[in-house]
């Protein structure tokens, strides 16, 4: 047979086995190979499993176009018809002796996955083979080659390698966050869980029981609801995700536990639901903690109720002082007129004429009318209690009608200059009130414009800016500010610096009152460029009470 018929093919090897000078190896022409060497040379040739060939005692080696992506860049292809030793130094210590069980005593071996670093693409790789070495007979019955029938496993190694590295990692992940895990298979209802989940749900094993059973330990006030977050997840809804906090049944004498479940839902190609896998998290610590916190802001809430009752009271009290003060000093010269009047009626030789007399009865009518404002105002006052949620005000309307019954008062030469953000929110201030808190702080601005040395051009202007959480407020006026010593009463009941007849000194106090009931603020300043600015803000309608 010659070169061309032993080497026939057209793979690579085939070609480069046709072109090698096999006369100047040690194997000599190949007309003079034994028929034995040319029947296993064409069975590797012809092969498409990865073989590798060592002949003779020099092992000469031959290998096929299946092998030589595992030679990477290197050897290959000067290992054809080199010698193994040459070929491979780096591992000639593993594989040498191999070998030579097999050349001396037939010993065939089968190596699974086994790590055989070799010098490939410019280093030395760690390749994983599963390979077997077999002996090659010759005529004579002597053993005179080693073939070597293997597949290079690298990849599958390497992957393996990183699943097993990758589920190390998840389950490290799961362990670190304290969560028990489960999964149950959809058909057939059956569940397994891992240790935590077993303890937590006091489930009889990991694996080997029905779904129902795990959800026969919840809560029985929950159960309607965990199913029903299962049986969206299971339709697909929720991209077949789930998240319930759910109560299990306590074991007896124990508190019963939260457990935060999590789900999601494996389909099949037809959209078929096949697994559902996840998570249970104890959490009753967690909701132990927000119940604490919840009766704490409870607490804080009734406490916070109970202040301002006191105050309330308080202020009650300092008022009763004020309204007897304010309410004596009409009433005594009210009821001296009246004694007077009554002396009058009886005496035979009236002391006063007609004309004095109506003067007397205007005194003695206003200083009814006195008493009667006090009265009115306080009843303002006295309403008790905290605004009420549903409370709401529309304040460009309640503006503008402000500014149109003060403008009576202002005359022709003073006009309330509006300049209000467009579509201001409703606020949490009823339009009635609104428009109570406006008159009363435009007419005290009426009023100071008016006591403004040397006179000037009175200007009031209110401007009206939504902010983050409500709206922010401005009266100014260009009177003549306030002066320190009366900024820190202003807001206390009966406090005026007007003459009697002219104020109560309870405008400004039950603007605080309607504002702060409200939750909002209230305070005065003096501006820079003289005058006096009140500053307001006001939450939003429906935002939580003060
Ligand atoms: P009254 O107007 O009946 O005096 P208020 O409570 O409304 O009662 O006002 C209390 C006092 O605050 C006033 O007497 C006045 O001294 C002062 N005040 C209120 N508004 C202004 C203002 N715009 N400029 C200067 N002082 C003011």
């Amino acid at each position: 047979m010659t070169a061309e018929e032993l080497f026939s093919g057209d793979g690579e090897m085939a070609a480069r086995m046709r072109a090698k000078d096999w006369a100047s190896t040690p194997l000599g022409p190949v007309d003079s190979w034994p028929s034995s060497l040319k029947t296993i040379v064409r069975i590797l040739l012809h092969s498409r499993h990865p073989m590798f060939l060592w002949w003779g005692p020099q092992l000469i080696q031959f290998y096929n176009d299946a092998y030589v992506p595992s030679f990477g860049k290197g050897k290959h292809p000067a290992a054809l018809g080199g010698t193994g030793r040459e070929t491979w130094p780096e591992i000639w210590p593993i594989i040498g002796p191999q070998i030579d069980d097999v050349m001396r005593q037939g010993k065939a071996s089968w190596n699974e996955d086994q790590l055989v670093p070799i010098f490939r693409n410019g280093r030395l790789e760690d390749v994983y083979w599963t390979y077997g070495y077999s002996p090659v007979f010759d005529e004579s019955g002597k053993i005179s080659g080693t073939l070597v029938v293997c597949t290079e496993t690298t990849s599958r190694v390497q992957s393996e390698k990183a699943l097993r590295q990758s589920e190390d990692h998840l389950r490290r992940v799961v362990e670190a966050s304290g969560a028990g895990t489960w999964e149950v298979d959809v058909v057939s209802g059956q569940m397994q869980a891992d240790a935590r989940m077993t303890a937590l749900f006091r489930l009889p094993e990991q694996s080997g029981f029905g779904f129902q059973r795990a959800l026969g330990r919840v809560h029985p006030d929950d159960r309607e609801r965990l199913s029903g977050a299962l049986a969206s997840a299971l339709a697909g809804e929720t991209q077949g995700r789930c998240l319930v906090e759910l109560r299990l049944e306590g074991s007896p004498g124990a508190d019963s536990r939260w457990v935060e479940l999590r789900g999601q839902v494996s389909f099949d190609a037809a959209g078929k639901a096949t697994r559902f896998i996840g998570t249970a998290l104890d959490i009753s610590e967690r909701k132990r903690a927000e119940e604490q916190l919840a009766e704490s802001e409870r607490l804080r809430g009734r406490a916070e109720r109970e202040r301002a009752e006191v105050e309330r009271l308080v202020l009650m009290g300092q008022m009763a002082a004020g309204v007897a003060h304010e309410v004596n000093n009409p009433l005594s010269f009210v009821k001296a007129n009246l004694g007077f009047l009554a002396r009058e009626l009886d005496s035979e030789v009236p002391s006063l004429d007609r004309t004095e007399l109506q003067s007397l009865l205007r005194e003695t009518q206003q200083g009814v009318l006195r008493i009667q404002q006090i009265v009115t105002d306080l009843k303002a006052f006295s309403r008790a209690g905290n605004v009420g949620d549903e409370e709401r005000g529309v304040l460009e309307e309640a503006l503008r009608e402000a500014s149109r019954l003060v403008s009576l008062r202002l005359g022709a030469g003073c006009q309330v200059e509006l300049e209000l953000d467009p579509a201001l929110p409703v606020v949490r201030l009823s339009q009635r009130h609104m428009v109570q808190v406006m008159v009363n702080l435009l007419l005290n601005a009426a009023d100071a414009v008016e006591q403004a040395q040397p006179t000037r051009l009175p200007q009031i202007s209110v401007r009206a800016r939504r902010v983050e959480e409500g709206v922010h407020l401005l009266v100014e006026d260009n009177g003549p500010g306030i002066p320190p010593e009366v900024l820190p009463r202003l807001f206390q009941p009966f406090f005026t610096t007007k003459p009697p007849g002219k104020g109560t000194g309870l405008g400004l106090a039950l603007c605080w009152q309607y504002i702060a009931r409200a939750g909002g603020t209230l305070h005065a300043e003096n501006r820079s460029e003289g005058g006096a600015r009140f500053v307001l803000w006001l939450p939003l309608a429906g935002a939580s009470g003060a």
